[in-house]
């Protein structure tokens, strides 16, 4: 059985190590700011990017399908920056192509790298 769980004071702390963590190593570039809250409210995270301003808006969710570990919350961290460092290949290629296509070769490219970086996930990551 699958229960929510409402994420805490803590884990959006963790979650934020991680996402400085991660951009510093990635997106050095950017400015990085966190909320503790996503547009969809069942994602576990989200990322809008302002290109112009080189500012990326994380979002960490109220909301998980489990109770996050550390190296849940650090490979989620990650994923988000990832979408960062392709951002602008992204918005090239939609020119070209629709976005779900686009969009299913970002998220091939990034599940590689998380299992590069953090091995095999047990879970499915869409975020
Ligand atoms: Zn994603």
């Amino acid at each position: 059985m699958v229960t929510d769980h409402y994420t805490t004071e803590k884990e959006y702390k963790k979650f934020t190590e991680y996402v400085f963590k991660w951009a510093a190593k990635l997106v050095p570039g950017y400015e990085v700011r966190l909320s503790f809250t996503t547009e969809d409210e069942d994602a576990r995270a989200d990322v809008e990017i302002d290109e112009l301003a080189k500012t990326v808006y994380v979002g960490f969710g109220r909301k998980w399908s489990n109770k996050p570990t550390n190296a849940e919350l650090e490979r989620t961290a990650f994923h988000e920056i990832c979408h960062i460092l392709l951002a602008e290949l992204v918005t090239f290629t939609n020119k070209f192509y629709n976005e779900e296509f686009t969009d299913a070769i970002e998220h091939r490219i990034i599940i590689t790298l998380e299992t590069l970086t953090f091995g095999q996930n047990k879970r499915i990551n869409n975020t």
